[in-house]
């Protein structure tokens, strides 16, 4: 498992070829390496690196990505830093996810 590798299998990232232009913005603006450009198509290369903030397909101009992203875990993740306590975003009370 690589230092960035969250839960297997249990990303929403989802990446259609057929729409993908190669621009490459999904690789530079991924904060943990997901993407890949191969022959001028992106290519998901570490899928279970993926935590959902979303950059990717916000930054897709042609609709090729799709990822269900939220801030539940990452403000808490936040949250829990400043306050010194463990990070919670309260989905074991039903919460993102
Ligand atoms: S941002 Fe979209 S079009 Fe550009 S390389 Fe990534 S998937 Fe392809
Ligand atoms: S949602 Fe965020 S972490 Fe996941 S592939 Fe897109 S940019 Fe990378």
């Amino acid at each position: 498992m690589s230092g960035n590798e969250y839960l297997k299998n249990v990303t929403t990232l989802s990446l259609d070829s057929e729409k993908c232009k190669g621009c490459g913005l999904c690789a530079v603006v991924c904060p943990h390496n997901v993407f890949a450009m191969k022959n001028k198509k992106a290519s998901i290369i570490n899928k279970d690196n993926c935590m959902e903030c979303g950059a990717c397909a916000k930054n897709c101009a042609y609709g090729a990505i799709t990822v269900k992203s939220g801030v539940g875990c990452a403000a808490g993740i936040i949250s829990g830093t400043i306050r010194g306590t463990e990070p919670s975003c309260g989905c074991d009370k039903g919460g993102c996810c």
